[in-house]
């Protein structure tokens, strides 16, 4: 019997529909197909933006027909979207020929509700309104190697008014340091060359027993085998002068740090409720700089927040060079039904938004190019982790997450390769490798 998932949305998303396969796989479903050929789709879907959540009914209703076609396909749905309140029932009630729905805390009972549907042949919804354990013992289906990711935490307790994340993955819970260290300890030793340890906040990553996150990161970096170390998402209110010592004192942690700061502006930045000021955001990276000569910095912003004026959009605008971020993910601001800012007075029109946004995204590619170039007749490694067809290249990124690009008569993935580089366009780093 064969699956297909679709996954919309972030690192998070991406790792659960790993465990999704994992739990298919356990179920009879034991190979991954297109769409057509499948006998079970899952959708993991995504709610953190407007767009994400259209694209989801989109695709989920273009499959209607194929429903019909084969009575035995099973279709689910899960994921943020599934979880957020009312929306269950509104893909019940706009897609009838749905046959699961379950939330994002019901991933371990997801082979459960698959032998229920077969059994009762009936629709079934399922939302827990928090999960029940940091242990989902699931054996995930892995599909990123050399990369792997390993959740820290579950949920965030920070509340910031646009976001929706709280709502729908529920309060913030840690896994035990020992199950961490035991499960990046496994992957070094199958082979995994790049361990992303994931969480919706990890700084503020603390066990039951009392282990914060640099000691956490500390021990992982500590595992022996030669792999790299990265994190994300980090909060800036968090953001510690020990886990900056602990990235300078590991060789295996990368020199690449991803701290959303999302405004340039105070007011703004009070609206959103982060809870630090701009101030406060360049203090942690020249902190981080001095310490880590040379770390790459980038960032999440968002544009067109309610009542963020011209002035205020251009303190964004002035930090991204100040900051000299290496590159940054830019949002439209999009209202998110029961967060604080989209009951706000002053939502910022729809023009405004996208003219902002397409001056910030020439700021923040300006900046990428000027760094790329930097690199341009230097070495830098990389860990080859795909082939891209269309260029005929192998490519990976180097430890400040720029990928770079390269030829080879061989199979590289999973090597660290020393990449010279010749040329540099955006984010992407062309050359070839030293010693070839
Ligand atoms: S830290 Fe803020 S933006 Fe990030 S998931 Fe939590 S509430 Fe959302």
């Amino acid at each position: 019997m064969k699956y297909a998932i679709i996954t919309y949305g972030c690192q998070m998303n991406l790792h659960e529909s790993e465990k999704i396969a994992g739990v298919l796989r356990e179920h009879g479903y034991d190979e991954r197909a297109e769409l057509e050929d499948a006998d079970i789709i899952v959708f993991n879907t995504c709610c953190i933006r407007e767009n994400a959540e259209n694209h989801a009914f989109g695709n989920i209703g273009a499959l209607k027909k194929l429903k019909r076609q084969k009575r035995h396909l099973i279709i689910a749905v899960g994921g943020c979207m599934a979880q957020e309140e009312g929306k269950a029932a509104l893909l019940k009630e706009r897609f009838p020929f749905l046959d699961i729905i379950f939330g994002t805390h019901n991933l371990d009972e997801l082979g459960e509700l698959i032998e229920r549907k077969r059994r009762e042949k009936r629709a079934i919804i399922s939302l827990r309104e928090e999960r029940r354990s940091t242990e989902d013992g699931i054996v995930p289906v892995r599909t990123s190697y050399p990369n792997a990711w390993v959740n820290i935490t579950y949920g965030c307790n920070n509340f910031c008014s646009y976001c929706i994340v709280p709502y729908v993955r529920g309060r913030e819970r840690s896994r035990h340091a020992e199950d961490i260290i035991a499960e990046v300890t496994s992957l070094v030793k199958e082979g995994y060359r790049e361990i992303t340890l994931l969480g919706q906040n990890v700084d503020s990553y603390h066990s039951e027993e009392g282990v914060r996150f640099p000691a956490l990161l500390d021990a992982c970096a500590r595992i022996e085998g030669k792999f790299r170390l990265r994190f994300m998402t980090s909060h800036p209110k968090d953001f510690s002068e020990e886990l900056v010592e602990t990235i300078a004192r590991h060789e295996k942690i990368c020199n690449h740090i991803h701290l959303p700061v999302q405004s340039g502006n105070d007011r703004i930045l009070a609206l959103m409720n982060r809870r630090y000021t701009r101030a406060h955001y360049l203090e942690c990276l020249a902190m981080l700089r001095a310490r880590v000569p040379g770390c790459a910095v980038s960032t999440d912003l968002i544009v067109g927040f309610p009542t963020e004026t011209e002035e205020e959009f251009c303190d964004t605008l002035s930090l991204v060079e100040e900051a000299d971020f290496s590159t940054a993910f830019t949002f439209i601001y999009s209202p998110r039904k029961g967060t604080k800012a989209a009951a706000m007075q002053g939502q910022i029109p729809e023009a405004v938004q996208k003219e902002r946004i397409m001056r910030l995204v020439e700021a923040v590619n300006a900046n990428t190019r000027r760094l790329s170039a930097g690199y341009v007749g230097k070495d830098t490694e990389i860990l080859c982790e795909d082939f891209d067809k269309k260029r005929g290249m192998y490519l990976g990124r180097n430890p400040e997450g720029r990928m770079g690009y390269f030829t080879s008569d061989r199979d590289r993935i999973g090597e660290f390769v020393t990449l010279h580089v010749t040329s540099a366009n955006g984010i992407s780093l062309y050359g070839e490798e030293r010693g070839d």
